[in-house]
């Protein structure tokens, strides 16, 4: 495989929240990974990209998405939204179920429920569209599913399981405990659900009192998608228990207001995960990540470099993934971006703290560019990145 050397970084972003920012200017890439930070790197490279003093951050992790045949999503009726979002900086998604296939019966019962999870991990596992890693096959849970139906999942790679459509009258029946158990004992992630009900119309409505009987992993939108629950029991959740919290595009920005003021007043930025929850009633939003991280950061007043974490080695820690972070030995999923012309703000950190979006000049996935020069879905950033060939 080729190698890729990346020289006059501006600023290095880590996506890790320890230490979110590091003194570096060059990356060296090999064979799709990330092999040398540092300063005046002088590896001898296949490729040799000059960031002209440009920001690079990891690529940017959609923590809810909802892909269901490739490239084309049913809930719009479009296509090709997968490559748009890898022009959004987006290197990977996370799907939070396959629930948009068209004609599918919701809820699903547990053989469907199994089946669509089983064809969609595998055929994302085979189909990665520009690039984009796809996390599919979330498996959306519904009564009668068995320990086998678990282990089943968990032999396909299948990391994340999901609350949605269970009916929770029956939770003192003890299934959904079990659920939880066998997901954990089997290192996959649980996801509930929040909130108010979603576009399907059957999604069942969750708020803190559901979210302590589950005691799920992640709780999906908690700020809406599209509905949230109640601003005094987002609060709580977020002050009493040790839950992950998406933020989501589609989601309530009062709410999401709320929690980012509470989350920097009570440092929990560790538990932030930031998504779209799209493609679906919100459409189609390439844009919709680094839009996200524009109002955490301006809005909500949150440093960038720390927002930025929030869609990226968080999501990744959250679902117990190896990616969302830049440093040596991970894969180099990357993206190199800048102000655009006519904003007031320097550089792309400082876009984001005054609200602005930033552009973006290149994307990177295991190592291969998939963007150079610049993003066909954001305006141009002033200043791009060049590549030379040795
Ligand atoms: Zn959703």
């Amino acid at each position: 495989m080729s190698s890729i050397l990346i020289k006059n970084i501006g600023t290095l972003v880590t996506g890790k929240l320890e230490d979110p920012l590091r003194k570096a200017d060059s990356i060296y890439i090999e064979d799709g990974l990330v092999r040398a930070i540092g300063i005046g790197l002088k590896h001898r490279a296949d490729q040799t990209i000059d960031a002209n003093g440009i920001t690079a951050i990891p690529g940017l992790i959609d923590s809810h998405s909802h892909p269901s045949i490739g490239e084309y999503t049913p809930a719009q009726n479009s296509l090709s939204w997968i490559t748009n979002y890898m022009h959004g900086g987006v290197t990977a998604l996370i799907s939070a179920g396959e629930l948009h296939l068209p004609g599918l019966p919701l809820p699903p019962d547990a053989r469907t429920a199994l089946s669509v999870a089983i064809v969609t991990k595998r055929c994302y596992d085979n189909l990665r569209p520009s690039g984009v890693k796809v996390h599919a096959g979330t498996l959306l849970l519904v009564p009668g599913l068995t320990e086998k139906d678990f282990d089943e999942i968990q032999a396909l790679g299948i990391k994340l399981v999901k609350f949605i459509f269970y009916d929770y009258s029956l939770l003192p029946n003890g299934e959904a405990e079990r659920y939880v158990k066998w997901a954990r004992s089997r290192g996959i992630k649980v996801k509930i659900h929040s909130g108010g009900v979603s576009r399907s119309g059957v999604s069942q409505v969750a708020g803190f009192d559901i979210v302590h009987k589950i005691q799920p992993d992640i709780i999906g939108h908690i700020t809406g998608g599209p509905i949230p629950m109640a601003e005094e029991d987002m609060i709580r959740i977020a002050r009493e228990s040790e839950c992950f919290m998406e933020i989501c595009t589609s989601g309530n920005y009062r709410l999401a207001l709320v929690l980012a003021r509470y989350v920097k007043a009570n440092n929990l930025h560790h538990r932030v995960l930031i998504g779209t929850d799209t493609p679906g009633g919100t459409g189609v939003v390439p844009r919709g990540i680094l839009r996200e991280i524009a109002f955490i950061s301006s809005v909500g007043e949150i440093e960038p470099e720390k927002s930025i974490c929030m869609a990226t080695g968080n999501v990744g820690r959250a679902h117990g993934l190896n990616i969302g972070i830049l440093e040596e030995g991970r894969p180099a999923d990357l993206v190199l971006l800048h102000k655009i012309t006519g904003s007031v703000a320097k550089n792309a950190l400082e876009s984001f703290a005054k609200g602005d979006l930033p552009g973006i000049s290149t994307v990177i996935i295991d190592g291969e560019v998939r963007v150079a020069g610049r993003s066909q879905q954001t305006p141009p950033p002033e200043r791009v990145a060049s590549q030379s060939c040795c």
